[in-house]
């Protein structure tokens, strides 16, 4: 009789060992957090809710908006057992919501038996903003006139803090950037490679929210010709060439298969290296006045002159040459274009040893082949201020600079840069607009 009590009463500890260690197994809340959890949300935007527990798992979670007196069931689910991780998308786009703060509450409960059966509870008031209007854009500038592969500005004002704002077209997006005055400057090209009929410029403007606006503008766009040159590509210039641009080519051996690799494949590489400076530039316009041309020289290749290449009489590759080419003595001393900084000073591939000025809003100017480098990266610059020696380094046949202008890394017609008078027409006169 006395063991049976004794068997009877250890057996009433270990239920109660048992269910104590059950009881209190998870004792932790789930964990939840909100992605945004604060700030300006439009309906597009795509809130996410994260969901996490440890322990038991996740059992059930409620999510209320509020805005004002106004109580908004958004969401109610039931999760089967060991559901440790929940992310859920919610959407509140079906909800009638206004203009102003908004307010989202969650509460999570957790599978475990503690607090006497009703588990662990997190709940979290999330504060927000509801943002359903697109910025306000007003234009500011006018007469907007364009020569295919030349550059041009609008000015506009926006009535609100934005994410992003600039003009786009195509695949194309200019950023534009905030000046002193309050207003934005964007600094913009038609295109040498886009037909006219692409080319509409709209500004852009996205808010913090997310909602956008865009604006037409009122422009001219004025097509030109390019011309086409032949290149013949000799023996005597592969020989000399050869010993640079084999460092460029690793894995090609023919001279002629070096010399294609390098005006091919090298070019796109540098090409997508100029594009990524662009985003280096200063929000405020450096530039002092028109543009420097280098004195005394004789102007040769072309902005968007078509290159055949030929070997031997026989067509071998066609490129476009993007900028200005200028000769005077061999070694000639080079000037910067105008004030700036320097965001690339050394050897750049089919532009050899080269220098890049940026010169504000995306603006920057390139001087290529050069046999001497005087500045470097991070080096500010006047106008005039002499930047290196020309050469023949790069794909560069002769001693001569290739002086390139860019805008938001898209090449640019130089010319007009040069032009005071259509500087002060198109430019410079517009960011004076207050
Ligand atoms: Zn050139």
């Amino acid at each position: 009789m006395k063991s049976l009590k004794k068997l009877f009463f250890l057996l009433i500890i270990v239920a109660l060992v048992a269910a104590g260690v059950f009881y209190f197994r998870d004792t932790t809340p789930p964990q939840l957090s909100l992605t945004p959890g604060s700030g300006p949300i439009s309906k597009k935007t795509t809130l996410l809710l994260s969901l996490n527990d440890n322990g038991m798992g996740i059992k059930n979670v409620q999510v209320t908006v509020i805005q004002g007196t106004n109580r908004m069931p958004l969401l109610k689910q039931d999760f089967p057992p060991q559901t440790e991780v929940v992310d859920l998308e919610l959407d509140l786009a079906a909800l009638k919501l206004q203009q102003g703060g908004v307010q989202i509450e969650v509460s999570t409960t957790d599978q475990s038996v503690y607090h006497l059966g009703k588990g662990n509870v997190s709940q979290q008031l999330f504060t927000l903003t509801y943002d359903t209007r697109a910025p306000i854009i007003s234009l500011l500038s006018k007469a907007h006139n364009f020569t295919k592969g030349g550059s041009g500005l609008v000015v506009f004002g926006l009535n609100e803090e934005v994410e992003s704002a600039g003009v786009q077209f195509g695949d194309y997006f200019f950023p534009a950037y905030p000046q002193q005055s309050g207003h934005y400057a964007c600094l913009f090209t038609y295109p040498y490679n886009v037909k006219e009929s692409d080319f509409i410029p709209r500004v852009m403007a996205r808010d913090l929210a997310g909602n956008e606006r865009q604006l037409g503008i009122y422009y001219r766009a004025k097509n030109k010709k390019f011309r086409h040159r032949k290149i013949n590509v000799s023996d005597q210039f592969l020989a000399q060439k050869i010993p640079e641009f084999e460092d460029l080519a690793p894995d090609v051996i023919n001279p002629i298969d070096i010399f294609l690799y390098v005006n091919q494949t090298v070019r796109q590489q540098n090409r997508a290296k100029l594009a990524e400076f662009s985003r280096k530039t200063s929000p405020d316009p450096l530039w002092n006045g028109s543009f420097l041309r280098q004195p005394q020289a004789a102007s040769l290749a072309r902005f968007v002159d078509y290159r055949t290449y030929y070997y031997k009489g026989k067509e071998i590759d066609k490129q476009v040459h993007l900028g200005q080419d200028l000769a005077s003595v061999v070694q000639a001393e080079i000037v910067a274009g105008n004030s700036g900084e320097v965001v690339w000073s050394e050897y750049l591939g089919i532009y050899g040893l080269c220098v890049v000025i940026d010169h504000g809003l995306g603006l920057q100017s390139l001087y290529a082949h050069m046999s001497q480098l005087n500045v470097q990266p991070g080096d500010m610059v006047s106008r005039g201020q002499i930047i290196g020696r020309s050469g023949a380094t790069g794909m560069a046949g002769g001693d001569h600079l290739h002086f390139g202008v860019l805008v938001s890394g898209i090449p640019v017609q130089p010319i007009e840069w040069w032009d005071a008078h259509w500087l002060q027409d198109n430019i410079d006169s517009k960011l004076k607009i207050n």
